[in-house]
């Protein structure tokens, strides 16, 4: 259930309309990292998620990512100024003619779409999604900074950063707590998984935590092990366990020469 109190997270002051910040802010708006993409992406996400716990922290986040969206919007608004009298020179023709409100588009003026959303099911994959979302948010905001002298706008800036910060860290504690679930089962376990292939090689080639240590082979010349880049995905010995890990129970993986079973027949 859904309900709206008239009080804002954060009250909104805006110094006097500024028509170029208001289409940048758009961006936050009804961009593709902005507030709707957030709440609609972390709601679609709790819905299909059977962890109670993580359900919780996803509607927790997706509702105030709602009360962002009415900050933003409302800032919008105020930026934009008198709706029926935009100037002449107002810097996004799609407001200007359609009336000139916050509209649910980008800083370029393409309409938002559910393109935006990454909802996929797996709770460790949607919420390493999420939190790269949160950081390319705060990101956002970090440049609008620069983009502002109204002091009202920056102190809100500041505080929407803050908060996107703040998901970001819930989202990376939560991630640490699934290590070993759903899509991170099995993670590493074949040897595949271990490799690091120097593909791109010459002058340049570099080392680090990436592709040394933590049980990693660094195959300096994969091409030359190997035969070539298409022969990476058969398995040397189709009966063979040594590629693919026995968790996976999954015999046709990278094996040509794997015979199906035969179809079930009435
Ligand atoms: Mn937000
Ligand atoms: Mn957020």
């Amino acid at each position: 259930m859904f309900k709206h109190v008239k009080d804002m997270e954060y009250t909104v002051h805006v110094d006097k309309p500024d028509p170029r910040f208001a289409v940048l802010l758009l961006e936050q708006f009804g961009g593709g990292n902005g507030e709707l993409t957030a709440a609609m992406q972390y709601f679609s996400q709790s819905l299909g998620c059977n962890d109670p716990k993580i359900r919780d922290l996803l509607q927790d986040i997706a509702a105030e990512e709602l009360s962002h969206l009415e900050m933003v919007g409302e800032a919008l608004a105020m930026l934009i100024g008198p709706v029926d009298t935009l100037p002449q020179d107002f810097p996004d023709s799609h407001s200007a003619l359609l009336g000139g409100g916050p509209l649910l588009i980008n800083s370029g003026g393409a309409p938002w779409t559910a393109n935006y959303i990454n909802s996929n099911g797996d709770i460790f994959t949607d919420l390493s999604s999420n939190a790269g979302a949160e950081l390319r948010a705060k990101l956002i905001y970090e440049r609008l900074l620069q983009q502002t002298d109204d002091a009202g706008v920056k102190d809100m800036i500041r505080f929407l950063l803050s908060r996107e910060e703040s998901h970001n860290f819930s989202f990376m504690q939560a991630i640490e707590t699934l290590k070993g679930t759903g899509v991170n089962k099995d993670f590493r376990d074949s040897d595949f998984s271990k490799k690091y292939m120097n593909m791109s090689t010459g002058q340049g080639d570099s080392r680090g935590p990436w592709n040394q240590g933590n049980e990693i082979s660094y195959e300096t010349d994969p091409n030359q092990k190997y035969g070539s880049p298409a022969q990476y995905g058969q398995d040397p010995n189709p009966n063979s366990n040594k590629e693919v890990a026995p968790g996976y129970n999954d015999k046709t993986r990278n094996n040509p020469n794997y015979n199906q079973p035969p179809q079930q027949t009435h």
